[in-house]
């Protein structure tokens, strides 16, 4: 099967890497050239460091990963420190640029034998008499991102969107974002800075608007170890101010009143301030249409609950790897019609397996949006929560999605009571 992926960020690169690693053919085009930004956190939890041992992606020191222990929570006056600890993960989290992650997850694939092809930009759809796509078409950028003014054509019997939250691939099939799903919006500076070697990834949870009301979302500072953090922070759409405030300066403002020695300040600043939304739970369907998958922010993967959405990118690209490779199977030996038939069966299954997986997850996280963007619930959430550690570390792995279906703890079930009552949010 010829397997095409718009985008090598996370999810296109692990869907490459699970796809050529198993004898798929396999192109990529990405419309930029490594080592390149993408605006981010840079953390990566425990849920994002499996898939990169399932992708067998060495991430030491050397590779310039940075371990952390947990999350340290900062709110209503306490300070809490809740380690990794889930039985069915790793007990580590990570931290590293994205400049360096993406290039080297790129190049993972390309080692198994996917073909990325950079500085190609997706324009536009290739479909069938039938309205199914068949294939993209990307016009060639130069070194330095401008159209050369060539286009290039490519066919393929299923193509993957894996192209982010601008998704040009997903809108030029007609597939437009909800508006009945959650949507965030963060920003993030680097800052050198003597936290640098912080082992853990600190969340500080009372972000104020002018009036002293926290906002519905959080900051972050997670130390990246070379000499750098990352700060920033995000919001969520379900406040009175979303789309109004100017979030530079909420950033601003809030890292002025951190203890001076920390040098969260303009003079420290590496590089401009910079944000992007965060398209969350689900929040572009259906995921499967006639030869096309949704992978990743293109099929608004990001948690509503904590803003991670690496995982969520990296996790749905192998699920997509994997109903790829049965389509295949399941049309070997066929032709025409009931090749495409058999094939279909299999490729439509991917919706519902993601719904099965996160769809819960993500109609409570919506519910939460919804509920902390009122200021009162969310004081009296951290006034009640953040005395006792052992709700908060509950809270916590609900709230990160570190548990499994078939775990036995005694958290693990009773996370999966809430989820069994929760209606899955839908996927087509
Ligand atoms: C400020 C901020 C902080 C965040 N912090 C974290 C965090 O700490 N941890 C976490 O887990 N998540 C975080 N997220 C979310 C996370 O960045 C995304 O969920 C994740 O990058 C999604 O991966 P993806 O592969 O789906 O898309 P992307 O990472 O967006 O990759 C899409 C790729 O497609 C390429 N592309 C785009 N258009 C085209 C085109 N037309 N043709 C060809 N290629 C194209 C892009 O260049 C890119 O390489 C953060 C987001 C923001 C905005």
């Amino acid at each position: 099967m010829r397997v095409l992926i718009a985008g090598a960020g996370p999810a296109g690169s692990t869907a490459a890497w699970h796809l050529a690693s198993r004898g798929a053919e396999v192109t990529v085009l990405e419309k930029t050239r490594f080592p390149r930004e993408k605006v981010c956190g840079d953390g990566l939890t425990p849920r994002a460091v499996r898939e990169m041992q399932l992708l067998g992606l060495p991430h030491g020191p050397e590779q310039g990963y940075r371990r952390t222990k947990g999350l340290k929570l900062i709110a209503a006056g306490r300070e809490l420190e809740l380690p990794w600890s889930s039985p069915d993960f790793p007990d580590y989290g990570l931290v590293r640029t994205r400049l360096g992650f993406d290039e080297q997850l790129a190049e993972h694939a390309r080692a198994a034998g996917a073909r990325i092809l950079e500085g190609h930009s997706v324009s536009e759809l290739l479909r069938d008499a039938s309205g199914r796509v068949t294939g993209l078409a990307a016009s060639v950028l130069d070194e330095s991102g401008r159209r050369t003014g060539e286009t290039r054509e490519f066919e393929a019997d299923v193509v993957l969107a894996a192209d982010g939250n601008s998704t040009r691939t997903a809108l030029a099939a007609g597939l437009e974002k909800r508006d009945d799903r959650p949507l965030g919006v963060a920003y993030r500076a680097y800052y050198t800075s003597p936290r640098t070697d912080d082992e853990w990834m600190e969340g500080w949870l009372e972000l104020p608007d002018r009036q002293g009301n926290p906002l519905p979302g959080y900051g972050w500072i997670f130390g990246v170890g070379d000499g750098t953090v990352n700060v920033g922070l995000g919001i969520l759409n379900s406040s009175r101010q979303f789309g109004k405030l100017d979030y530079r300066q909420v950033l601003r403002e809030w890292t002025e009143a951190m203890p001076a020695e920390w040098t969260l300040d303009e003079e420290h600043r590496v590089g401009p301030v910079r944000g992007a939304a965060l398209p969350m739970g689900f929040n572009r369907t259906p995921h499967v249409s006639p030869g096309l998958m949704l992978l990743g922010d293109a099929g608004g993967m990001v948690s509503p609950f904590n803003g991670e959405g690496i995982s969520y990118a990296m996790e749905s690209a192998r699920y997509a790897a994997d109903f790829v490779l049965r389509a295949s199977e399941a049309a070997a030996g066929k032709t025409g019609h009931a090749a495409l038939e058999a094939a279909d069966a299999q490729l439509g299954q991917y919706a519902e397996y993601l719904r099965w997986q996160w769809g819960s997850h993500f109609t409570l996280g919506s519910v939460f949006a919804q509920l902390i963007g009122s200021p009162r619930v969310m004081r009296a959430a951290l006034a009640t929560g953040m005395p006792v550690p052992q709700l908060m570390r509950f809270v916590v792995r609900l709230m990160a999605n570190l548990t499994t279906k078939d775990a036995t703890g005694l958290e693990d079930r009773a996370i999966r009571l809430i989820e069994r009552f929760t209606p899955r949010a839908s996927t087509m």
